[in-house]
């Protein structure tokens, strides 16, 4: 990365620039930088720049490819000065990489060196994995007994959880799905397989307690068939309202008691020394600007390293913010055969959107855009910077388990609280979540660890965001230095020594479900 002049004199004009062959950069400064403002290497605005924003470092000819990250991000639509606002009404997006042409496997990365030593105090599974929190869940087959779930979780976290102090939460998980749905049409699978796997997130220490209504599409057998559970997974335990003859307070108490049979359970559990390769680390940004891609993604990508380096798993989901790049990724993928996956659920979703009638350029929001993101291209090679630098091991469709360790691709849609409930379901134990506008998202099963993209974020939601990569801008830290906090900082969150803003708070989004099927 070079670097506008000027190092640590917060007025200067400063503006960064990723790659050698960028032929525009981003402005840096607060609040953007006025007409007439000139850079430590000559350069004059010859008008007003936003902060986060693109500025012309040469002129351009109409048509002329405008490069990002040395990527083209899209054509001049018209003569742009040196010196002037790119924004996004003057570039012509470029088509999506054909997934036909993509290289498999050409350019593998060599490993880096293993990074030993690093642990965190976490909960041990009998299946093998491990909790960074100890939640009593409720899972539901279906949305009719939501609310009554719902009212029997108020009920136990006042009356008994207080009397068992190593669970953490109880939580419901509630959703749309389970009836009113084409629960045989080929869709259908996703939202399943996701209630299914929800249900044995790490931090639930193996424990599943299905609420049923009775008559509903989804049945307890079907969302989770005991064929598919591991052999050391006790059998799930059931409760269906239907079935109670006296009224709403019986199924009220029978939530309440059998919930209390897994409280006592769950309360056995103590945290105990693992290595740092326990973790399974997902990924995520929302809220989006130009800058993202410049600090806050490249930081999390040096974590993701790290924690590569010291055997955990990494997830990168977000397809449409992937699709750009897929052909770089596809190269970095250990086998041909991780590629033809990585393909596979390109292919998967450029269908689904095509059949919605949409394609990737859908992505972008208003925010993203006044954040400087021009299109989803540039959105997309901020985006994965996320994914680090080394190989790519392995692929899970949507709502699938992630069973392989390094840097792993769960597919998801890239709505924030849609692909956080998908990563839970992959078996994420922690999240770290990257944003320039600002969302104060969060999620109850596992602590979200947020990275604000800019200092101005960091500050004005001082008691939102846990890090603030903004640093980088501003040349008070390097990509490194915030990289290494974030791992440091994912170590003691993930032992419970210290709590995520959102935890604090108790900034809990709801879970979301992918369904791509029809509802009747
Ligand atoms: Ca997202």
């Amino acid at each position: 990365m070079t670097e506008g002049p000027s190092k640590s004199v917060a007025e200067m004009p400063r503006y960064i620039r990723v790659d050698a062959r960028d032929n525009v950069a981003i402005v840096v400064n607060q609040g953007g930088l006025p007409v007439g403002s000139r850079f430590a290497d000559g350069l004059v605005l010859v008008e007003q720049v936003p902060e986060a924003h693109k500025v012309a470092l040469v002129d351009l000819a109409e048509g002329e490819a405008i490069v990002r990250y040395g990527v083209v991000i899209g054509h001049a639509k018209q003569t742009i000065a040196r010196g002037s606002w790119v924004h996004k009404g003057l570039l012509t997006p470029p088509a999506a990489p054909p997934l036909s042409g993509c290289p498999l496997s050409t350019a593998v990365p060599e490993s880096l060196p293993r990074l030993e030593g690093y642990s965190f105090e976490g909960f041990r599974n009998a299946d093998g994995t491990v909790g960074t929190k100890n939640i009593l869940a409720i899972s539901t087959t279906v949305q009719c007994v939501a609310a009554t779930v719902d009212f029997a979780v108020k009920r136990i976290k006042r009356e008994i959880l207080p009397r068992y102090k190593n669970v953490d939460d109880v939580v419901a998980i509630a959703h749309h799905y389970g009836c009113g749905v084409a629960i045989d049409a080929p869709g259908a699978a996703v939202p399943i397989r996701t209630l299914r796997n929800l249900s044995r997130n790490p931090n639930f220490g193996g424990e599943i307690f299905m609420v049923s209504l009775g008559c509903e599409k989804l049945q307890p057998t079907r969302m989770i068939p005991v064929s598919e559970l591991n052999v050391l997974e006790e059998a799930p335990a059931v409760s269906v309202l239907q079935d109670a003859e006296h009224g709403f307070g019986e199924m009220v108490d029978s939530i309440v008691s059998q919930a209390e049979d897994k409280l006592k359970r769950l309360n056995r559990r103590r945290r105990v020394t693992c290595p740092a390769s326990e973790l399974v680390v997902g990924v995520q940004c929302g809220g989006s600007d130009a800058i993202s891609g410049v600090t806050a993604n490249p930081a999390v990508g040096f974590a993701t390293d790290l924690f590569v380096r010291a055997g955990a798993t990494v997830m990168f989901s977000e397809v449409t913010e992937v699709r750009d790049a897929a052909h770089l990724i596809t190269a970095r993928a250990a086998t041909p055969e991780v590629a033809k996956a990585f393909i596979r659920e390109m292919a998967w979703y450029d269908d689904y959107l095509e059949a919605g009638g949409a394609d990737r350029q859908a992505n972008p929001t208003p925010g993203n855009k006044k954040g400087g993101l021009a299109n989803v291209v540039e959105k997309a090679m901020g985006s994965v910077a996320k994914a680090g630098s080394t190989a790519l091991m392995g692929v899970a469709g949507p709502g699938e388990r992630v069973t392989q360790k390094g840097l792993v691709f769960a597919a998801t849609p890239a709505s924030d609280f849609i692909c956080g409930t998908l990563q839970l379901a992959a078996g994420m134990n922690m999240h770290i979540f990257t944003t320039g506008r600002g969302t104060p998202y969060g999620l109850s099963v596992v602590p979200v660890v947020k990275v604000a993209s800019n200092s101005s974020l960091a500050g004005r939601w001082h008691d939102l965001i846990d890090v603030d990569a903004g640093r980088i801008a501003t040349a008070d830290a390097t990509v490194e230095d915030v990289g290494w906090e974030i791992f440091r900082l994912i170590l003691d969150v993930a032992s419970g020594s210290k709590k995520t803003w959102a935890d604090h708070w108790g900034l809990h989004n709801e879970f979301v479900l992918f369904n791509p099927g029809p509802v009747t």
